[in-house]
């Protein structure tokens, strides 16, 4: 199978024994392509410098909305990026993530931190011409507002990590965003999820891990820790809900996560 994560964390911890090994194995499993997403300044760093040592990896760099509030220097941190960006064109292949996310803590400064921040990156996205990672939680709503109030949206982007219904997915592809999904679309309460995901044209729709999180439903008692080519997984169920052949939606998903980031195949 060939696989395309378009959205992993894997300079996170949880892989400091053994990244290149992972990596190794999942190249043997078809992932040929990985995303990897920065959520701050240092942590953009280091998924910069992943993508500089591996010809298969690309870099998104941002700000995630829930360190909105802990950033010192918006500015300067947008500047970094800007300035990143302008030296690796070729690595640095979006902007995020970033976006609104009022689950753990729900105060207004926390919000106005956020859509600050969002709107930082749009622009960042708007000037080079690079898609938008958008991470929201139990902020859908206003999350569109402000996606409205910004304007248009010509650079693309994707709508991360989506775990709504219908009614948002139609809303989220109206404004031409793909819809990111993993792990969560086999989970057992996610029918409404898998129903919007069924309505969605398949060639709107992108894969991710969020690794190391959100392993697939049939190795949660095996492990916690979430890798590229479970998401063999993610693309079988996508295939069945569709009623589609599994090679035409493998294909389909591999060429709209090049398509999302401008890369060539
Ligand atoms: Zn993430």
């Amino acid at each position: 199978m060939r696989i395309a994560d378009t959205h992993a964390h894997l300079y996170f911890p949880a892989f400091d024994k053994d990244r290149e090994a992972v990596l190794e194995r999942n190249r043997e499993r078809g992932v040929g392509l990985q995303v990897q997403i920065g959520c701050n300044q240092e942590s953009s760093e280091k998924a910069l410098k992943l993508a500089q040592d591996h010809a298969d990896i690309f870099c998104v760099l941002g700000i995630h909305p829930c360190d909105a509030d802990k950033v010192e220097n918006l500015e300067a941190t947008l500047a970094y990026f800007e300035k990143q960006a302008e030296q690796y064109p070729d690595l640095v292949v979006g902007f995020g993530e970033t976006g609104l996310d009022l689950y753990h803590r729900d105060t207004p400064e926390l919000l106005e931190a956020q859509k600050k921040s969002l709107r930082g990156h749009l622009e960042l996205c708007k000037q080079f011409d690079k898609p938008v990672v958008l991470h929201t939680r139990n902020s859908a709503e206003k999350t569109l507002e402000e996606l409205d109030e910004f304007g248009k949206l010509d650079f693309g982007g994707v709508w991360h990590c989506f775990c709504e219904n219908w009614s948002v997915a139609k809303q989220v592809l109206d404004r031409g965003l793909y819809l990111g999904v993993g792990g969560i679309l086999t989970y057992p309460k996610a029918e409404e999820t898998r129903n919007a995901i069924k309505l969605a044209p398949l060639s709107r729709i992108v894969t991710e891990t969020d690794l190391p999180f959100l392993v697939p439903q049939s190795r949660r008692k095996e492990t916690k820790r979430n890798e590229s080519y479970f998401l063999e997984e993610v693309i079988e169920v996508i295939a069945e809900i569709k009623g589609e052949k599994l090679e035409k939606v493998e294909q389909a998903l591999w060429d709209n996560a090049h398509a999302l980031f401008k890369l060539t195949q």
